[in-house]
């Protein structure tokens, strides 16, 4: 059998190889940790920096065609890794989505919706800065994640002392929006250009983590099908190969383009068990060249994360696990545990879906199934 190459161990690796065993393909996974969710599942684990020359090597020897869970590989081992076997997405395509600069200089570029901001290098930047974008958001360029490395602001003498306390890292100054709520698109497209969307996401945060994904969003089909339209607009710019998620705020109706992601996507794990392919199998399918699948979803679903705070529930020093049979008993609802050895607050170590017919009852059924291990309603 054919041998894929994911850069990246993390849970959304381990699914992909799930997905890639399911439709009978070898992985090899590299990343650093030896103890990686992905890795640990794999054929072979590379267990070396995304940039080692000997492990891309042998990447390159073993794989027909790479990929990427993660938007911090370096855009330079998949450009190496490009002159030897198929790489998707295009290194081009990663270099923009992992820096925020060069995300929103490529939505200003070509018309896409988004936040006003402005590229912050320097304290003088700062000084210049439109006096609209106050109250705002600095967030780093480069490396956040789960709302890490951003500041709130009220003013530009906040975001001189923000800038500081991050360093002066390149960063982007956003202006704050008053948010109704947000939504994501998640979307594969193949190298004839055709593209399987799935349906949109609502999301909701806490602490700038992902908490609840809620599908069909509670929102008019106008602005999801808006939605769409839009994230299938950004593929085709980029000439996007593989599965994209396009994160957005939505404004008085109006939809604008938070983000990024060249993977699939948190807010894309209900795929798993409500539509007919899931956002792994459609990524395998892209990278490989086989026939998108059908993206349809054929239930409601919600999504909850289980995040590490929960093992410390019974005692803030020592970690338990949760008990999972209360969840199980539970209807309609799946459990994924990403089979990390340790839970710290704020990691992701799983999530359960509640799928059913009537969104309502779904919604209800999933709240009330997180109480029962213990998360508190907001
Ligand atoms: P992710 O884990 O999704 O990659 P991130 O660290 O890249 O997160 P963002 O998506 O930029 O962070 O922001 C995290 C959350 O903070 C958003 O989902 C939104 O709730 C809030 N937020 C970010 N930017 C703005 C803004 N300009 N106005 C209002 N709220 C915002
Ligand atoms: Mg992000
Ligand atoms: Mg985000």
């Amino acid at each position: 059998p054919a041998t894929l190459g994911m850069l990246g161990g993390g849970q959304l690796g381990r699914f992909f190889v799930i997905a890639a065993h399911e439709l009978g393909y070898r992985v090899v996974v590299l990343d650093p940790d030896a103890q990686s969710p992905a890795g640990r599942i794999a054929d072979q684990h590379l267990v070396a920096a995304y940039d080692d020359p000997d492990a891309l090597n042998r990447m390159a020897e073993s794989c027909a065609a790479v990929t990427t869970e993660f938007e911090n590989v370096p855009a330079g081992s998949l450009a190496y890794l490009s002159k030897f076997l198929p790489v998707r997405p295009s290194a081009e395509a990663v270099a923009i989505s992992q820096n925020r600069s060069a995300e929103k200089g490529f939505l200003k570029q070509h018309g896409f919706p988004h936040a006003p901001y402005t590229d912050v290098r320097s304290e003088a930047d700062i000084a210049q800065a439109n006096a609209g974008l106050f109250p705002g958001i600095l967030k780093v360029a480069r490396f956040g994640y789960d709302g890490k490395g951003q500041v709130r602001v009220q003013n530009r003498e906040e975001a001189l002392l923000a800038f500081r306390q991050l360093k002066h890292e390149p960063c982007v100054l956003e202006q704050m929006l008053p948010l109704d709520y947000e939504v994501s698109v998640v979307l594969t497209r193949d190298a004839a250009g055709v593209v399987k969307c799935f349906p949109t996401a609502e999301n909701s945060h806490r602490h700038g983590i992902l908490d609840v994904s809620i599908v069909p969003a509670r929102t008019s089909g106008c602005v999801a099908g808006n939605a769409q339209e839009i994230a299938e607009g950004i593929a085709q710019k980029m000439d996007y190969v593989g599965t994209l998620a396009v994160e957005f705020f939505i404004v008085r109706g109006q939809l604008f383009v938070n983000e990024m992601a060249p993977r699939p996507h948190n807010s894309g794990h209900y795929t798993i068990d409500a539509c007919v392919t899931n956002q792994f199998e459609q990524q395998v399918r892209a990278l490989t060249g086989l026939p998108l699948g059908e993206a349809r979803a054929h239930s409601a679903a919600v999504m909850v994360n289980l995040l590490g705070d929960l093992w410390y529930l019974k005692d803030p020093h020592h970690s338990h696990e949760p008990d999972w049979a209360k969840l199980l008993a539970v209807p309609n609802l799946k459990l994924h545990l990403y089979g990390k050895h340790h839970a710290r607050p704020g990691r992701k170590m799983g999530h359960f879906t509640v799928i059913g017919s009537d969104a309502q009852k779904v919604q209800e059924s999933a709240l009330a199934a997180r109480r029962l291990i213990g998360i508190q309603d907001d």
